[in-house]
């Protein structure tokens, strides 16, 4: 039995170049319903913040990671988002590798942000790629990132304009790319927990002489989450439950839920065998066969996807079973796509189950 955690895990107060301090941002999270914040200033570990914060009858376990980079670096690339690690390692940015070997000691978890990001030349953005592929031993990907891919889509004024106010028309899942390597990864041996987050700012934009906050923290905290199954409930002591959602989600025992076109709440990939069910970021010896088992909050489409081959594919379905001989192995994940305003949008994107 597993206990689910809807968790936004990316986001920047004025310590770094957001807008809103920690107990504002922690307010507008509990408004749209988050159990779990992880504030992510750039080159800055903010200790003092983290606690529970509640409102009513609902709280919020409010997590402070770092968002850490090479600042001297030109181009500016390779950002890494560091959880748990519970001091300040940007010292270590010039060197990805050495980065993440101190996250890994101390006892940390490291996401490539925003790996494949893009310029935007009207505004004279320019991408913050990962590009040290070399490196070894983090713990994932960021998948999805909400800003990032709004930013992918701004690729004239009309397009600026329409995505402004309408966002939702041009989202529609995780850059291929990254879904690409993710892929390349697993098929690799490697085990890789996927995630999804805002990269909320609250920044103010300036437009037609009105200044609008575009994207607030309230806003965002609705898009795109990563949610997080623990094996026991949460108990509501800070200590004990960072640790326990530190532990799952570095395991990968969670998926990423584009929450915005509809709750993804509920969904679930797990493996069964003679021996015992197992859920995502799980490794299982199928020795005798395993069946797979997914099962959806509404009716979508679900693609299963093996070492990066499509081996299953169900339209208009709440769930989806697939039964895998002995000696089958390799990293399983899942995809639910579902159709919103007139055309298909990734909805929910697996961790991976690994059969050895
Ligand atoms: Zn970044
Ligand atoms: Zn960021």
């Amino acid at each position: 039995m597993s206990h689910e955690y809807v968790a936004n895990l990316h986001m920047h107060t004025p310590y770094s170049d957001g807008t809103w301090y920690h107990d504002e941002i922690a307010a507008a999270a509990l408004r749209a319903g988050l159990d779990i914040i992880c504030v992510t200033d750039h080159n800055v570990w903010v200790d003092g913040p983290e606690r529970y914060y509640s409102a009513g009858d609902k709280r919020l376990l409010v997590l402070v990671g770092e968002e850490v980079h090479d600042a001297s670096r030109q181009p500016q690339r390779n950002h890494l988002l560091v959880y748990n690690a519970r001091r300040e390692l940007a010292a270590f940015a010039p060197n990805p590798q050495s980065l993440i070997d101190a996250v890994s000691q101390a006892g940390g978890l490291a996401f490539l942000a925003h790996p494949f990001d893009s310029n935007v030349p009207l505004f004279d953005y320019e991408e913050i790629s990962w590009v040290d592929w070399q490196v070894t031993g983090f713990t994932g990907l960021e998948i999805w990132n909400y800003m990032s891919s709004w930013a992918g889509l701004l690729t004239s004024r009309q397009a600026a304009v329409q995505y402004a106010f309408k966002p939702e028309l041009g989202l529609v899942s995780p850059r291929p790319e990254v879904l690409a390597k993710w892929d390349e990864l697993l098929v690799a041996g490697q085990h890789v927990v996927g995630i999804g987050n805002a990269d909320a700012h609250g920044l103010e934009y300036a437009y037609w002489g009105l200044r609008r906050v575009l994207f607030p923290y309230e806003f965002l905290f609705r898009q795109i989450n990563t949610h997080i199954l623990t094996s026991h409930e949460l108990s509501g002591e800070f200590g004990p439950d960072r640790l326990a959602v530190t532990e799952a989600l570095g395991a990968g025992s969670c998926f990423v839920g584009y929450d915005g076109i509809g709750t993804t709440r509920g969904f679930r990939f797990t493996c069964h065998h003679e021996r015992a069910s197992q859920g995502m970021g799980s490794v299982v010896d199928n020795r005798a066969g395993v069946t797979l088992q997914v099962v959806a909050p509404a009716p979508c489409q679900i693609r299963m996807i093996h070492n990066g081959v499509e081996i299953g594919s169900w339209k208009d379905v709440t769930s989806a079973t697939q039964i895998l001989p002995a000696r089958t192995t390799g990293a399983i994940r899942v995809e639910a796509w579902r159709n919103h305003l007139g055309q298909a949008r990734g909805w929910i994107f697996s961790n991976p189950i690994y059969l050895i």
